[in-house]
């Protein structure tokens, strides 16, 4: 087993679990596997595959998985396939035969088609192994529920002698059992992995306006050098411009939204995929159908609804196990906003206390992980120090005057003003509706001039927090006094808030890209490490030669070899085919295919 996962994919180990789930299968038994995104799932059938007589068939939902996985097998040499729609028939043919004489070791064909080739194509050629991937679409209490899954259920019946393997990220019990029953499985090795994903951190920032959440970004990016990633907005408008201001900044994006035709969608994700663009500004839509390797960082623009949205999309992050990083702008507008979709939704309680458990997240006071860890019912038993809260602590002040003064505002204005205007009138702003409901002749009119405006939306929002205001939702979403906060107000009670800590923003030059807020990116950090000369400007030059030799197959970069590869490539520099070979990563066709060139250019760069 380990030969042969080191000839084909290169590596030099498995990962935890993934050794008993390959020996399990191979033995006829079926198994469920659970594990988080970039876990490493696609080993667990893909190596079976190669170790057996006939052909893995691979159930796959979206046409994009599909071609994904079979270019990163072709990559390596595995005769790999994908029976869809989307192909010409005579490729289909092709594949078809090829299955017969069992020539492929792995055939991966979408659900709906499955139901069609079971009849024919499967009775005349040698099944070693069913993998269902993804296979939570099959539970109608998922959150991604296929009908066509539902069908699945008839392999067992047809094909009692072949074991079934289902994969997936996303499963709590309920969802767990009824993939077990749905496809019958029979006494099912089960390997549930852990959920945490340490190489990405976490971090939230609170309250940011819309140009200081901007020009964190802009910072944020060009700190990641070339490193690309995700930014999620909540809305097409928010997707188009941020994307534009990106542009201004001189940074390469694509906007993916459901209001754009397939066409663009589609060329916004190759775009992605094959590192022609840095950054997708996208809605939650994007992201299902890519195995991009190589995202170096995730951007929530707003709070997503639930911590298994957010979960699933920090999660594109990082799937080669680099360090990489995610940040989540968390603001007063977002709850108003979230909180009106779901009181517009179908299942308002449960989607209330899920959107509840994510402001949760958002407000922590707690190493964040151990609050996403335990959402998701597992318990570590210490902090995590790779999130904001365990780097930064927070700390608390008296800030009872603070409280006091925003409190008397608001009942002066008789509780009939949102945030935005208790802001201008603490400010002592001018604004349009100030002047013409009169609040400038208020006693409390500038009366928090010396607190800053960006500052006065943190304060509101800890207020809300520890419930000294509430919104009202049905009435304009005018702030209310709550009994705590008229305890603080009338003296009665002390109110305690965080220090808001903004790291200065002392660069804005893109020379000192490495530095700045928050100390440096991952990636940035990972060279710090290494001590040998000339680090970045190796990993800068290599990285052209994959693109180049990815350019020329038409692949994308990620699948002639991983970040995670290059990354071997600069700390131990290989001069010769041989020690190329030996890189964790570097399978024997690849060694082949492209050791030459990569190695040349170790050479002399470091000669
Ligand atoms: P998943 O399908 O669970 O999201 P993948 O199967 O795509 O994850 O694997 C995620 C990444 O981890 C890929 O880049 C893969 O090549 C890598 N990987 C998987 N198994 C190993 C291993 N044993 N050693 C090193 N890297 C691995
Ligand atoms: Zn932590």
């Amino acid at each position: 087993m380990l030969h042969t996962l080191k000839t084909f994919f290169g590596y030099d180990s498995f990962r935890p679990g993934q050794e008993e789930i390959v020996r399990q299968v191979l033995q006829g038994h079926d198994a469920l596997v659970l594990m988080p995104t970039g876990g490493g799932k696609s080993i667990c059938y893909q190596l079976p595959a190669l170790l057996s007589e006939g052909t893995t068939v691979v159930v796959s939902p979206l046409i994009s998985l599909m071609k994904d996985q079979v270019e990163s097998l072709c990559a390596n040499g595995i005769a790999a396939g994908a029976l869809n729609s989307g192909n010409e028939e005579s490729v289909n043919a092709q594949l078809r035969r090829r299955c017969i004489e069992g020539k492929l070791k792995l055939l991966y064909i979408s659900p709906e088609r499955l139901m069609v080739e079971s009849a024919y194509l499967f009775h005349e050629m040698e099944i070693s192994l069913f993998a269902i991937d993804e296979a939570h679409c099959i539970s109608q209490w998922g959150h991604d529920f296929r009908p066509e899954y539902a069908q699945l259920g008839i392999l067992r019946e047809q094909f009692p002698k072949v074991p079934i393997m289902a994969l997936t990220a996303t499963a709590d019990k309920i969802t767990r059992e009824d993939i077990v029953r749905q496809l019958h499985l029979r006494q099912p090795y089960v390997h549930i992995a852990s959920f945490d994903r340490p190489n990405l951190s976490l971090d939230v920032k609170r309250g940011y306006r819309k140009p200081e959440r901007d020009r964190t970004i802009v910072e944020f990016i060009r700190r990641h050098n070339e490193g690309c990633g995700i930014i999620y907005c909540l809305s097409r408008k928010t997707c188009e411009s941020v994307s534009l201001m990106l542009d201004k900044a001189g940074i390469r994006s694509a906007v993916y939204h459901a209001g754009l035709s397939a066409e663009r969608r589609n060329a916004a994700q190759e775009d992605f995929i094959n590192d022609r663009v840095q950054v997708v500004c996208a809605t939650i839509a994007f992201g299902m159908g890519i195995d991009k390797s190589n995202v170096r960082w995730v951007i929530h623009y707003n709070m997503p609804k639930s911590i298994e949205n957010f979960y699933q999309e920090i999660g594109r992050a990082g799937r080669d196990g680099l360090p990489s990083d995610t940040m989540l702008f968390y603001s007063l507008a977002d709850i108003i906003q979230l909180t009106q979709f779901v009181q517009e939704s179908g299942q308002r309680d449960i989607n209330q206390e899920k959107l509840e458990r994510m402001q949760q997240y958002a407000e922590a006071g707690i190493c964040r992980r151990r609050i996403l860890l335990s959402y998701f019912g597992e318990a570590i038993d210490r902090d995590c120090g790779n999130c904001d809260v365990c780097r930064n602590p927070p700390q608390r002040f008296d800030g009872t005057i603070i409280v006091q003064k925003a409190l008397s505002a608001l009942v002066r204005a008789d509780q009939q003003i949102g945030s935005q205007v208790l802001v201008d009138i603490l400010r002592g702003n001018f604004s349009p509706e100030v002047k013409q409901k009169g609040y400038d002749s208020l006693k409390t009119f500038g009366q928090g001039r010396d607190v800053p405006a960006r500052d006065w939306q943190d304060y509101l929002i800890q207020m809300l927090q520890y419930g000294y205001i509430e919104i009202a939702y049905n009435e304009n979403h005018h702030l209310k006094v709550t009994p705590a906060g008229a305890d603080v107000l009338y003296g009665r009670a002390q109110a305690w808030l965080v220090v808001i800590r903004r790291e200065e923003n002392a660069l804005s030059s893109r020379g000192k890209k490495k530095k700045g807020i928050g100390g440096q990116s991952a990636e940035a950090s990972l060279f710090a490490t290494s001590p040998l000369a000339g680090a970045e400007e190796l990993y800068d030059a290599l990285r052209s030669l994959r693109k180049r030799l990815a350019d020329q197959d038409g692949l994308p970069p990620y699948i002639v070899f991983s970040d995670k590869v290059l990354h071997l490539l600069v700390q131990q520099r290989p001069t010769t085919l041989e020690a190329f070979g030996q890189i964790n990563g570097i399978g024997e066709f690849k060694k082949k295919k492209y050791g030459r060139e990569f190695v040349d250019l170790i050479r002399q760069m470091t000669s």
